[in-house]
């Protein structure tokens, strides 16, 4: 039987530093750490991940600031107040919320951000720098799905993993800080073949597709890790990727959804956030 990852847990271990440093920042009477949202119109998974983000943050004692622009906004007001967030000494991280509504030019908007405030990791210099190993900014939820596996007490090294999907946010950079644990990393997406085949060879395995049982019982190995990053509401239930209660008996470790990834990735977010006020980036 496998060990469900309590994700709620790491992630409350990991704040205890954070909260920390933030306690002894405000009792030196220094300004708490600051992150601005900028949400661009009204998708309902944004909208849930703000609210998320938002409740950690005041727990942590980080200041979090929501700003939420009507997506009939032109494109020049939204890159304005990023403009004026890259200004605001007492802002100190900025995430855009992804996302965009189709009509606005995602990379131009993202790349707006000053690299030293962009907390998700999102930028082209963030992103070049990250997969040329210089220290940067690294998308939150990778950098939560690497301690989630390191939080088993399995060696990374050597293993064989998968990620499924190849986004910028989760699949690219999962598999690249996998990399850089020297795993041997096969990335997947909608256009692979066999993908039961390679799946079944992974010691671990993250899915980061967003379509419910997209990984089965006959698609993981004896033993393995599987992350399950995706989020979805089916019958108006949170699920991911995994066939869960099917897999659970098969794995060594796995998360649940809810209650695996989704509490890492604001505890990184906020971990960004105090590096930016250590000036480590
Ligand atoms: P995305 O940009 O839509 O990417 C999905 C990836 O899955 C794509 O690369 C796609 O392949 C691949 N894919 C689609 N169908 C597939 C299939 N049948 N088999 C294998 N691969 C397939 O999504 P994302 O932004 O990476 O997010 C992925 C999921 O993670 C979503 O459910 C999202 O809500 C969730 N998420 C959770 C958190 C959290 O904190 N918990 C954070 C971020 C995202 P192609 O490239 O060929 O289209």
């Amino acid at each position: 039987m496998g060990v469900p990852i309590d994700g709620k847990k790491v992630a409350m271990d990991y704040r205890k530093n954070l909260k920390e440093f933030i306690k002894k920042r405000v009792d030196k009477g220094l300004e708490p750490p600051c992150i601005a949202s900028i949400l661009v119109g009204s998708d309902k998974g944004s909208l849930f991940y703000i609210k998320n983000q938002s409740k950690i943050c005041s727990e942590m004692g980080v200041e979090f600031k929501s700003i939420i622009l009507n997506e009939n906004i032109a494109e020049e007001e939204v890159l304005k107040t990023i403009d004026n967030l890259n200004k605001d000494k007492n802002t100190h991280g900025i995430i855009l919320q992804l996302p965009l509504p189709k009509k606005f030019n995602g990379e131009k908007i993202i790349n707006r951000i000053y690299y030293k405030k962009d907390v998700d990791g999102l930028t082209d210099i963030n992103s070049g720098k990250f997969y040329k190993g210089e220290k940067c900014f690294i998308p939150c939820t990778a950098q939560g799905i690497i301690e989630l596996i390191k939080s088993t007490g399995i060696k990374i090294c050597g293993k064989k993993a998968v990620v499924l999907g190849r986004s910028t946010i989760v699949g690219k950079p999962v598999a690249q800080l996998l990399v850089n644990e020297d795993a041997t990393v096969t990335i997947c997406h909608s256009k692979t073949e066999n993908l039961e085949k390679i799946c079944k060879e992974a010691d671990i395995l993250v899915s980061a597709v967003g379509k419910p049982k997209v990984v089965t019982l006959d698609m993981v190995k004896k033993g393995a890790v599987v992350i399950d990053v995706g989020f979805s509401v089916e019958n108006g239930k949170m699920v991911g990727d995994v066939d869960y209660y099917n897999v659970l008996g098969k794995v060594s470790f796995i998360t649940p959804v809810p209650g695996g990834v989704g509490s890492m990735t604001p505890t990184m977010l906020v971990k960004n956030t105090c590096e930016v006020l250590k000036g480590c980036i």
